[in-house]
């Protein structure tokens, strides 16, 4: 029996948005979900795609578990392909969902005919394919309000189509239909789940990292490229920059006064990730902040640390509960990870009083005492550049 997938689009139908171009970047970036396990073809009718695998052994289950998390589906749905013909129908329907119908106890029979050609009108072949159901299941009841299962029959153009109830997919837009952002990534539970809300907007991700070592080691490291592989599975391919910071904090401890030791630091993450993100040709920083988290996410810290660079800065975390970040970080799976106990490099000089309410004018000032251009070109000439998939 020869299995395809079904995939109904999201939210394609935005106003002004050629649908076409966000098909076919949807087609895309599941073509390169899928390159792993196998070749498939994809057919665009109507709202729906239509994936079917070339090569006969491809595993289904994984081919649904990898588009689980591809952006832009609404719903996935498994179906077997039968001829147009009504005894083709129903010989797949019960081969196909026959061990399925043996589980539950209620059910009902959906049927669509795109093709009005079709001689059997939609109402008949519910009543038919329910009433050939119940002869072969006789324990089974239609619940046509709360059925455990639903039974879909789709007359399509070429073929009939026949599914079980389908799966919920990612939701979002498709990555890369919304521009691109580069994430400053920490292995803290915050930033990939930030990282994961953007791409879910569409948005392709680029990464910056801060290391400082030797106060942080290569674990830390490996730790946030194993995130960043995690976020990958849903935002597709992210190229990575590893920034060495230990320079400028030791400057900034050296010359700053030390309650604005964390704040002049996150601006100078801005001002490197601003570089590195314009030579990617991206539009906007993302980071994972919260206001009130800490002394450094307070809105008048924020708004110090957004001064400190021209591009706009995504915060989808903003207004979230640690409870409700932890919750998403556990879906995506990032949040094991997270807690593993290594360093950031935020963590490592960490003043006793740092202030709440800075004071733009006193920062710029202090900063003053840094050579900043020469800081920066250095971090940026030094930084290693990976792409993480
Ligand atoms: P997270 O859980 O994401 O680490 P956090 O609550 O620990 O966040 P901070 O450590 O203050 O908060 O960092 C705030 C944000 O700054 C992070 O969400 C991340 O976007 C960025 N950031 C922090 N440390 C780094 C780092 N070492 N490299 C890159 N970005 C960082
Ligand atoms: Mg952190």
């Amino acid at each position: 029996m020869k299995e395809i997938i079904l995939v109904k689009n999201g939210e394609l139908v935005l106003k002004g948005l050629n649908r076409n171009t966000f098909e076919d970047i949807l087609i895309k970036n599941m073509r390169k979900a899928l390159k792993e396990i196998g070749e498939f073809s994809f057919t665009k009718s109507q709202s729906t795609i239509m994936i079917e695998p070339v090569d006969e052994n491809v595993d289904m289950d994984e081919c649904t578990e990898i588009l689980s998390k591809v952006f832009g589906i609404a719903a996935l749905s498994r179906a077997v392909v039968a001829e147009k013909d009504f005894e083709d129908i129903k010989k797949k329907t019960l081969e196909y969902l026959g061990e399925r119908l043996g589980e539950v106890e209620t059910f009902k029979v959906n049927a669509k005919r795109s093709d009005k050609k079709f001689p059997m009108k939609s109402p008949e072949i519910c009543r038919e394919i329910g009433g050939l159901i119940l002869s072969k299941f006789n324990s089974l009841k239609v619940d046509v309000h709360n059925p455990e299962l639903t039974v879909t029959v789709e007359i399509r153009d070429r073929y009939a189509f026949i599914h079980g109830d389908s799966i919920k997919g990612a939701g979002g837009m498709p990555v890369s239909t919304s521009g691109r952002g580069a994430v400053l990534i920490s292995g803290g539970i915050d930033s990939p789940v930030a990282a994961y809300m953007m791409a879910k907007r569409g948005i392709e991700l680029v990464s910056v990292h801060f290391a400082s070592p030797p106060f942080t080691t290569e674990l830390a490291e490996q730790k946030v490229m194993d995130l960043l592989h995690r976020v990958a599975k849903y935002s597709g391919p992210i190229t990575t920059y590893v920034v060495h910071f230990t320079e400028i904090q030791e400057e900034i401890r050296k010359r700053c006064p030390e309650q604005y030791f964390t704040i002049i630091m996150r601006r100078y993450m801005m001002k490197i990730a601003e570089v590195l993100a314009k030579k990617q040709r991206c539009s906007a920083l993302i980071t994972g902040e919260s206001v009130g988290q800490v002394a450094s996410q307070t809105m008048y810290a924020l708004g110090c640390t957004d001064a400190a660079t021209t591009l706009p800065v995504f915060r989808p975390c903003i207004g979230m509960d640690k409870e409700e970040i932890i919750r998403i970080s556990r879906k995506i799976d990032t949040f094991e990870t997270s807690i593993l106990p290594y360093e950031d490099c935020c963590t490592v000089f960490t003043p006793k009083h740092p202030k709440t309410r800075p004071n733009l004018e006193e920062i710029i000032e202090a900063e003053k005492s840094l050579d900043s251009e020469a800081l920066i070109e250095r971090a940026v000439k030094n930084v290693r550049k990976t792409v993480v998939h």
